[in-house]
């Protein structure tokens, strides 16, 4: 057997049998957006993403400054789907020899201003000779115990909601690779290029207590919400018409795809925020996205595990997708 036969997630899986936490300072190990570790005082938030040249980004389509932004952002987008306050970092870097110190400067520049706006601050890393550029940051958050939200607590009969629109990032993605016509197509480029991390939604979220999970869109929607199921130990249908797509998305779609909503369900990278909630909450959460000028659609209901997970069409029709989203290896 190799890693194509058990991808990534079933990698992840046969690591956490076997590397099971053992200090009971421990809350939450591997298996959710962050960890979560009891200190004295306070709750301990721990992440990490690697981004890596010619697997997640391509020097011709994303410049320094935004490649710093990002790297901070996809770290930033799994403290926010906790609903916890991202406060510092590190970073380490594989850099080829051949590269610029422009590059080099433009890049912490992009970092800077991504952790200036979020509060957030460097204090250290290490630094490689490496083949292609690889950026590792592993960031550290707070969060009160009670007020953390996790992929488990989604109960049958919850409502699924997500915020924005889906399906942006992975259509700019598509249009820079293949070198589309851009003019026109900016605001879904830059959904790839520049996520924005939904931290004061997400805190807003577990603050009011309107949800029971939540996970952030990162490898694509369906395969995201199947993470969440999976913890949760239930199912879920999801709308099809009830996926937000943003007037660009719904423009530029048609030149990429035959499916109108295959990209939305099934891209990775928009970073937003997946969660549950019981209905007597839709008037609350309703409120909430009006006062953050965020839309938070109602997509799907919370079913019983045996369901499994599967997409109501516009006619009724039900189909069980074959493609859940984004998975290293597969
Ligand atoms: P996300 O997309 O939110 O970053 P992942 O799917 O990457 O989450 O990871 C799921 C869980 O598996 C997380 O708890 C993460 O820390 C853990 N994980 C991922 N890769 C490894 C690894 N190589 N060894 C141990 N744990 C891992
Ligand atoms: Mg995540």
């Amino acid at each position: 057997m190799n890693l194509q036969d058990v991808g990534e997630f079933g990698l992840i899986k046969r690591i956490r049998k076997r590397m099971a936490a053992l200090n009971s300072a421990v809350i939450q190990g591997i298996g959710d957006d962050v960890a979560v570790v009891k200190t004295a005082n306070k709750t301990l938030l721990i992440t990490t993403d690697i981004l890596i040249e010619g697997v997640h980004f391509d020097r011709s389509w994303i410049d320094p400054w935004r490649l710093g932004k990002k790297a901070l952002a996809v770290n930033l987008s799994d403290i926010a789907a906790m609903g916890g306050t991202p406060k510092y970092f590190l970073i380490s870097l594989g850099l080829p020899e051949d590269l610029s110190l422009s590059f080099i400067s433009s890049f912490y520049r992009g970092l800077k201003k991504e952790a200036r706006r979020y509060d957030v601050d460097l204090l250290g890393g290490d630094t490689s000779l490496a083949q292609k550029i690889i950026i590792n940051i592993c960031l550290l958050g707070e969060g009160k115990k009670k007020g953390l939200l996790f992929r488990k607590g989604a109960r049958i009969g919850d409502d699924l909601f997500v915020t924005g629109t889906l399906g942006d990032a992975a259509l700019g993605l598509r249009i820079l690779q293949k070198k589309g016509w851009m003019r026109g197509a900016k605001g879904l480029i830059e959904r790839q290029l520049s996520p924005t991390p939904r931290i004061q939604l997400g805190q807003a979220i577990a603050k009011r207590r309107l949800a029971t999970a939540m996970i952030d869109v990162s490898d694509g929607l369906l395969i995201d919400t199947t993470h969440l199921l999976e913890e949760s130990g239930v199912g879920a249908r999801i709308w099809e018409e009830c996926i937000p797509l943003s007037r660009l998305y719904q423009k530029w779609i048609h030149f990429y795809s035959k499916d109108l909503c295959q990209m939305a369900l099934c891209g990775g990278e928009d970073y937003e925020l997946l969660f549950t909630a019981p209905s007597e909450k839709r008037k609350k959460i309703a409120d909430l996205a009006h006062s953050l000028n965020v839309p938070i659609s109602r997509i799907g209901e919370i079913l019983p595990s045996k369901e499994g997970i599967y997409v109501t069409k516009t006619d009724g029709e039900n189909y069980i997708p074959s493609r859940l989203g984004f998975e290293h290896f597969k």
